[in-house]
């Protein structure tokens, strides 16, 4: 115990009676005002005078009439500064009584040491509450950077990201696709941009909704042109998946009319695959996938051609389901 004999000189010169303890209640000492009130009594500990009323009846009396205990802080002058007082409500019997008991605490154990505490749970709290706005915003960024503002799926340069991620994995086939709308031109000239633009929205969902492989990824790439990526599809897996396509936009056509949203529009589509071990740049894939789209519009749009296959006939139609 940091009892000096000045602390204890301090306590003894107040007029109130004041009590040191330990947590569990044992006494460790009492000034000479509480030696008085008590007489030759002193309990053991705090529990124990508090227990037993016929003892303890004038030492209360005389504490209540000493509730004002405000100018103790004023009397504890130097050799105390580092302690605290704490005061404490004791229930007994279910009456409260009030302030009683003083604990003399040294300060950087428990006052100190808390409001430490609570000042670094408050900074880390605000630090944390800092770094989950900040990374909410860049998630924000990121996903608008990677967004096409009309279609809502990805755009460019999400797809180009994924295309270089995709050729690291040089284990399996990676099938690319670039779908473009067929004479969409015309669309827009005779029903308007903003006819068209909600044309882009609805293909870009029926792309979505056609493309139902986990992996597989769709984004607007340009005005009117789709990029597709298929890991793990090989090139027989690839065309049927963009003959699958072509039929979607068939078979919308056929159910969906012409009106306020929609205009009839056909899909060209030129596929690309990587095989195995092949070091082909995505630039390249990309280039084949264009020549296959090119041949596509060239033999009457509205199908799919595979680069790899440009020379023989394509799958039948049947294989497209
Ligand atoms: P093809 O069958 O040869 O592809 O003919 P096309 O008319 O589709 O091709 P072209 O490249 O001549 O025209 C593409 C059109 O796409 C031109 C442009 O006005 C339109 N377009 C591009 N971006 C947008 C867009 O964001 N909204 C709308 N409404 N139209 C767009
Ligand atoms: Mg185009
Ligand atoms: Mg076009």
């Amino acid at each position: 115990m940091p009892w000096s004999a000045d602390c204890r000189a301090l306590i003894n010169a107040m007029s109130m009676p004041v009590f040191v303890v330990h947590a569990d209640g044992h006494i460790e000492w009492l000034n000479r005002r509480a030696s008085q009130l008590l007489g030759d009594r002193v309990p053991k500990t705090i529990k124990c005078l508090l227990a037993s009323p016929s003892r303890s009846e004038e030492f209360l009396r005389s504490m209540r009439r000493n509730q004002a205990f405000s100018h103790l802080a004023l009397h504890l002058g130097a050799p105390m500064q580092d302690s605290y007082i704490a005061s404490t409500r004791i229930a007994r019997q279910g009456e409260v009584l009030d302030f009683w008991l003083l604990e003399l605490l040294p300060r950087q154990w428990v006052v100190g040491g808390m409001h430490q505490l609570s000042q670094m749970v408050q900074r880390t709290t605000a630090l944390k509450r800092e770094r989950a706005a900040a990374e909410k915003t860049a998630l924000v960024a990121q996903t608008q950077a990677s967004r096409d503002a009309l279609t809502g799926i990805a755009n460019r340069r999400a797809f180009d990201d994924w295309l270089a991620t995709a050729l690291a994995d040089q284990q399996q086939e990676l099938s690319v696709m670039i779908v473009d709308l067929d004479y969409f031109k015309a669309i827009n000239d005779t029903h308007g941009h903003d006819l068209g633009d909600q044309v882009l929205q609805r293909v870009a969902r029926l792309l979505s909704g056609t493309l139902t492989r986990r992996g597989d990824q769709v984004a607007r790439i340009g005005g009117e042109e789709f990029g597709i990526l298929l890991p793990g599809a090989d090139i027989h897996a690839s065309l049927k998946v963009a003959w699958r396509l072509v039929m979607t936009l068939r078979n919308h056509n056929a159910g969906c009319p012409s009106g306020e949203s929609w205009q009839p529009v056909t899909l060209s589509v030129g596929v690309a695959t990587r095989l195995p071990g092949s070091n082909i740049t995505g630039r390249e894939l990309m280039r084949q996938a264009d020549r296959g789209l090119y041949l596509a519009k060239q033999r009457g749009r509205d199908q799919a051609v595979h680069a790899a296959l440009s020379g023989q006939s394509d799958p039948p139609r049947a294989d497209a389901g």
